[in-house]
């Protein structure tokens, strides 16, 4: 029987402690679920900054803007298998958590830092003569102008990428030909590097931060207890909520809304600082609650902790240099094949996708020469569907990218008749879903529980990778009715984003819950590390789908909305149909898996 993580250890010291009650499960759970939601509340609202703080603040290229949220992105799932790595060895999950809360919390400070001065100066090449440029207002009220003469000019950008420069009265003094314009900015290095640093810091700490709470949740209930797969859920709603709210707020107070230019980056970055801080707070002041899980592996030595907090220190310079590579990345030239794709990737895409190919079949070894039969077994199940989920995260992330840029694109973004939204706010539908159903399904799987017919974890990731293609062939079939202007009711994309919620559902906690149950455990922490590595893999590869969706742009404009349409509901058909037939095949698989998982349910 695999035991949780140093059960044997502290069995004393949690007796009786799961006996009172949060919602019918143990109490622990509501510590762990406000951590982690106020956690979540920080990165989310970070993160929802992030892109447009690179491109507008700092002046970045969009090649290196989305070169560099997307490895950062990357990295951060990547930390985690390390981070899982030195719990189960060393410092036990709950010091690690909280050495991954007081990191992220400088992170988030050390951006808010990186905010307050030393703004890129932007400056324009026009036509071989240099500008400068002058920027007012911010969020969609931004506005860039040239001094020319002693005159101030507007620059437009039009649709043929000319671009326009234009008097007060809104008459075009100068029309500068395509390509005869180029923005540009002189950062300031000590405000890019504590850019860089404070990234640096994010990305270590959650390592250390996301998959040590969420094998703490797995501690809470003995193997065995049915519960487990609903407190996982209820913990996922945790998460949600406390992105919801930052992914509004942050933004809001970083560029405000409509004609109110908001307090600047630096409050956006602050508040996800506060969150992370509270986060911090509840879990290092948790008056014993916690007392009992998550603590030192039985044997390890405590006099080692200061090693693992010297060595994380010093992996920061390494992010940090991992980060200046990704940013100095030039895109391979079209045509380059799969060979040259690999060879351009950038170093971070290399580590990733090596480390990837090298853990899945190292873990396995791993366990045949540690484990007995059964924990053997009950592995290979693990990592099978650890692999199987790459393939649902893949289609689910295309959400920030190509389903942004098809809400953006050929979305009729009206609601109701009353308002409009913007395509970045369709982000919100998930988070929303997501609260709003954890309960529903967390009910849902402790009633089929009690009547015994729970579906077994493979077959609820069957259905997941089914839904997450569903989803697609729904907006697909929902692209027939698109208007004479080629755009599809909004209902039908939150429609997908209600399917794919459901089916993220059936996934995400599951799996989480699912590498407690199955993992040897000593390693557990090791195997959370390697599910959020085959999620990492995943935002890369959606990276490369959503390539695929691609469409012809003029000055940022799409030209024809026809083929627009036609080329995303061609890719979303064929990655819906793709998925849907892996999901069925796992769902065949489910048979052989469960013989493998020796009556874990
Ligand atoms: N939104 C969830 C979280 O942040 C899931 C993200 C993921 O695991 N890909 O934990």
């Amino acid at each position: 029987m695999t035991e949780p993580l140093g059960a044997a250890a502290t069995a004393a010291s949690r007796q009786g402690k799961t006996e009172n009650l949060w919602f019918g499960h143990p109490a622990q759970l509501a510590r762990l679920f406000t951590t982690e939601a106020m956690e979540r509340f920080g990165y989310y609202g970070m993160r929802a900054l992030l892109t447009l703080y690179l491109a507008q603040h700092f002046l970045f290229s969009d090649t290196t803007t989305t070169g560099l949220y997307g490895g950062f992105t990357a990295l951060v799932y990547l930390t985690p298998l390390i981070g899982g790595m030195m719990a189960d060895r060393f410092l036990g999950s709950k010091r690690s958590v909280k050495f991954g809360a007081i990191l992220m919390s400088l992170g988030y400070a050390i951006l808010c830092v990186s905010s307050t001065g030393g703004a890129a100066k932007p400056y324009a090449m026009i036509e071989g003569t240099r500008y400068e440029v002058t920027v007012e207002g911010s969020g969609e009220a931004r506005k860039q102008y040239v001094t020319d003469h002693g005159a101030m000019l507007r620059i437009k950008g039009n649709e043929d990428k000319s671009v326009s420069l234009l008097r007060g009265d809104g008459s075009e003094a100068r029309h500068v030909p395509a390509g005869g314009f180029e923005g540009g900015g002189e950062r300031n290095p000590l405000y890019t590097f504590l850019l860089i640093v404070g990234l640096a810091f994010v990305t270590v700490g959650n390592g250390f931060f996301k998959p040590n709470i969420s094998t703490i949740v797995g501690e809470l209930y003995e193997q065995g207890d049915r519960r487990r797969d609903a407190g996982f859920t209820i913990f996922y709603m945790g998460i949600n909520l406390g992105s919801l709210f930052s992914q509004i707020l942050c933004p809001l107070l970083a560029v405000g809304m409509g004609s109110w230019g908001g307090l600047g980056w630096w409050a956006g970055f602050a508040l996800a600082a506060a969150g992370m801080a509270v986060s911090w707070l509840l879990f290092q002041f948790d008056g014993g609650k916690l007392d009992g899980f998550g603590e030192r592996p039985a044997g390890a030595n405590a006099s080692r902790d200061v090693v693992v907090y010297v060595g994380a220190i010093l992996a920061i310079p390494l992010a940090y240099l991992l980060f200046a590579n990704l940013m100095a990345y030039v895109k391979p030239p079209a045509g380059s094949g799969l060979v040259g794709y690999i060879m351009s990737l950038p170093i971070m895409g290399k580590i990733m996708f090596g480390t990837f190919i090298v853990a899945i079949p190292g873990i396995l070894v791993w366990s045949w020469r540690n484990g007995d039969k059964r924990e053997f077994e009950m592995m290979v199940a693990a990592i099978v569907l650890i692999t199987f989920n790459t393939v649902f995260w893949t289609l689910f992330e295309q959400a920030g990218s190509s389903l942004t840029l098809f809400a953006d694109r050929n979305t009729d973004m009206n609601v109701f008749g009353l308002f409009s939204i913007t395509a970045g706010q369709t982000q919100f539908f998930n988070a929303f879903f997501i609260v709003a159903l954890a309960p529903l399904f967390s009910m849902l799987w402790g009633t089929l529980a009690r009547r015994g017919i729970e579906p077994g974890i493979p077959v609820k990731f069957g259905v997941a990778l089914v839904g997450v293609g569903a989803g697609f062939l729904f907006l697909v079939w929902g692209a027939q009715f698109a208007g004479p202007d080629y755009k599809v009711a909004l209902w039908w994309l939150a429609g997908l984003y209600l399917i794919h919620s459901m089916a993220e559902l059936c996934i995400s906690p599951v799996g989480l819950s699912m590498v407690t149950k199955l993992s040897i455990a000593r390693i557990v922490g090791l195997m959370m590390g390697t599910w959020f590595l085959s999620i990492a893999v995943a935002q890369y590869v959606a990276g490369v789908v959503a390539q695929l969706a691609n469409v012809e742009t003029v000055g940022g404009e799409v030209t024809n909305l026809k083929v627009s349409l036609d080329t995303y509901v061609g890719v979303f058909q064929t990655i819906g149909e793709i998925s849907a037939l892996i999901g069925l095949v796992l769902l065949a698989l489910s048979v052989p898996l469960k013989r493998l998982m020796h009556g874990v349910k």
